[in-house]
């Protein structure tokens, strides 16, 4: 889950990350109102889960509380890279001499976690990489020993940073290592990392991502989940149990066994160059257990997208063998009765397949079609969403 840059600050601020005072508001007058708390100059800025914000727009200075509100209300509804604003973050504003970029992070390919630190911040840090790798220092991190403040230091060195601030920035890192391990964050970034005027260091604008596999750990992130953006049918899969993923094309598509679902996405797709590039409208793995209401459960959040014009269920009979697979489909669809209404295709493999086909074939409904192979199958769900 990927926080907002307020609810970064609140993190960074519960973990003693030095950061300015800051409120989120969601109407021009909460804008004003904090502004007026926080006092002076104060910086305007979207909240939204995509970066470059400043470039956009989404980042204005105001003088004073009045012109706080004018501006949130310019910001607000504002459509940035297609995320509209609903909130703002009104924050003190800083007096900026120099920005610095710093983010510990999850390094998949490495199997570690990776610091990334330059003088080269506030700019977009794959631009940096990109253009002047030499600016950007990335000093892998061992997790049994994490990180303390001479190595922190040393790190801060490696990365050219001024003398004079190298132990203040190497304690910002230790305190965001803090807040990555201890909060089960994939990543914890800072950009910019100013300096300001009057010599302090301060994170101006935080991005953390958080680990949702470590979620039963953490029941108060369940606090920072915005609600608004989840999808209405992946929210509802989530209260069946389901592990959904809404795509954006036609077929449906219902396996049991991630990889045989991820591999049926892929032949899908395949099979719908040849009918005028249909693709997969989701992802939904029904596990090993398919009961006949697991089944229900599934094709009812299916048949309810309104994008779909086919389904495909591609079922590897194991544990549960493919009689009771069979069965579970023709209960759900006696569950679901008017409610489905769109071609069903079934490819029945694996344990008991003859039986399973044999269920199906004797029940005869009059939206499921039957195929042997996976590439026929998805050839004809295919086929029938084209039409
Ligand atoms: P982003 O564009 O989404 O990364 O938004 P940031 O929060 O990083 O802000 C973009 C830029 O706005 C920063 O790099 C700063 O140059 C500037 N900025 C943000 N806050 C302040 C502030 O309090 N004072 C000043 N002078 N500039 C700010
Ligand atoms: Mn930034």
């Amino acid at each position: 889950m990927d926080l907002f840059e307020y609810q970064a600050r609140d993190l960074f601020e519960k973990h003693g990350v030095p950061v300015l005072a800051g409120a989120v508001a969601t109407t021009a007058q909460e804008a004003e109102a904090a502004a007026e708390k926080i006092g002076g100059k104060v910086v305007i800025k979207a909240q939204v889960k995509v970066g470059g914000r400043g470039k956009a727009g989404g980042v204005k200075l105001a003088q004073n509380s009045n012109e706080a509100r004018e501006i949130a209300s310019k910001i607000l509804g504002m459509d940035i890279k297609g995320h509209v604003v609903g909130k703002v973050m009104i924050a003190q504003a800083a007096p900026i001499e120099a920005e610095y970029y710093l983010a510990i992070l999850l390094d998949r390919s490495n199997r570690t976690f990776l610091v990334m630190a330059s003088v080269a911040g506030g700019m977009d840090i794959e631009q940096v990489a990109h253009e002047t790798p030499e600016k950007l220092a990335k000093v892998p991190v061992n997790s049994n020993h994490g990180i303390s403040q001479s190595e922190a230091v040393k790190i801060i060195q490696q990365a050219q940073f001024p003398a004079d601030i190298a132990e203040q920035v190497a304690e910002v890192l230790v305190l965001i290592w803090n807040v990555f391990v201890s909060e089960d964050a994939t990543l914890v970034e800072i950009n910019p990392l100013v300096k300001t005027s009057d010599g302090r260091i301060i994170a101006l604008d935080g991005k953390v991502t958080l680990d949702d596999n470590a979620g039963f750990r953490h029941p108060d992130h369940e606090l920072l989940v915005d609600h608004s953006a989840t999808n209405p049918l992946e929210a509802l899969a989530k209260e069946k149990d389901l592990n959904y993923v809404k795509l954006n094309g036609e077929v449906g598509v219902i396996g049991n066994g991630a990889g045989l679902v991820m591999s049926t996405l892929d032949v899908v797709a395949y099979a719908g160059e040849k009918f005028g590039g249909v693709k997969p409208a989701n992802f939904l793995d029904i596990g090993g257990g398919a009961s006949a209401q697991v089944m229900a459960d599934g094709l009812s959040i299916i048949l309810g997208d309104p994008d779909v014009k086919s389904v495909f269920v591609n079922v590897f009979g194991g544990i549960t063998a493919c009689d009771a697979v069979a069965n579970g489909i023709v209960q759900a669809l006696e569950i679901l009765g008017d409610k489905a209404s769109k071609p069903i295709v079934v490819r029945l493999d694996g344990n008991n397949v003859l039986e399973g086909r044999r269920i199906l074939n004797e029940a005869n409904h009059p939206l499921i079609q039957q195929l042997d192979t996976m590439d026929g199958a998805a050839a004809r769900a295919a086929e029938l969403a084209a039409k």
